[in-house]
């Protein structure tokens, strides 16, 4: 169902009438997490200055370690559409298990699953019967195929309103949280007819690494891409090093296209 073969040309999916695809470049911004109203507020605002035209920010958060920050739950979906309110930013956020879906689709506009869940089928089911488009990330140790027949099982279920997001995967690499795949990019544009974006936050980890990383992304020609930003990173309660200050947003803005270059 997602193949080229099935369906030539590619798709534009619409978020809240916000599209993905060909022809545009969409970006999706704001926090790792959801921690308070005035954080996600603020981090909305330094999104809308980036370009960004879809808001990020998780309130279920699958961390590594069982003591890390898991997010603030319905409190933080609650608090997304607040600052969608405010803001006019449609919501983009994450569900980690099946039996959140209808909690989570309650509220936003965009379910992500997200690397660790690529291969939860249940998951991919319920999201493909959800009624809401679906951002599918890159399982951190998932091969191409793997990834797109993870986007089959929530095409199977009638929901073709699907985004795949590179986001790296595991290698020997330390110096880098995960290694993006920038080829990635390109191959599943040509295997499969849905938007392909990139989130150069989570693969490198390291906040230099995201504007070189984001022009990466534009050069192969991805569709979109997804960025953390934060008011604050000194105090995230998760990935601050890898948010975006203030004072990045204008090279950001620029590299994007928002803003013309200096020269
Ligand atoms: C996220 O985008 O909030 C996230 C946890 O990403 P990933 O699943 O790619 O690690």
């Amino acid at each position: 169902l997602i193949s080229r073969e099935h369906h030539a040309a590619r798709s534009v999916i619409s978020v809240g009438g916000v599209p993905i695809g060909p022809d545009t470049l969409t970006v999706i911004a704001g926090p790792c997490a959801v921690e308070s109203p005035e954080q996600t507020l603020a981090a909305a605002r330094m999104a809308q200055a980036a370009g960004a035209s879809l808001l990020r920010g998780g309130a279920f958060k699958p961390r590594t370690s069982p003591y890390a920050y898991q997010g603030l739950g319905e409190a933080g979906l609650r608090v997304l559409a607040d600052v969608r309110a405010e803001t006019g930013l449609p919501v983009v956020t994450e569900v980690i298990d099946a039996a959140g879906v209808d909690l989570v689709a309650s509220y936003a506009d965009m379910l992500q699953v997200g690397t660790r869940n690529m291969h939860n089928f249940a998951l991919l089911q319920a999201v493909g019967a959800a009624g809401r488009p679906v951002l599918l990330k890159r399982g951190f140790g998932a091969t191409v195929e793997e990834w797109l027949m993870a986007a089959e099982y929530i095409a199977q279920r009638g929901n073709l309103d699907i985004v795949l997001c590179e986001r790296g995967i595991r290698t020997f690499e330390t110096a880098t949280r995960n290694t993006l795949d920038i080829s990635a990019v390109p191959l599943a544009q040509r295997l499969s007819h849905l938007p392909v974006i990139v989130d150069p936050s989570h693969s490198g980890g390291r906040r230099e690494l995201v504007l070189p990383l984001t022009r990466a992304a534009l050069a192969v020609g991805a569709d979109g891409v997804m960025i953390d930003v934060h008011p604050e990173p000194k105090r995230a309660l998760c990935d601050g090093d890898q948010a975006l200050v203030d004072g990045d947003i204008e090279d950001i803005a620029t590299a994007i296209g928002v803003l013309a270059p200096l020269m």
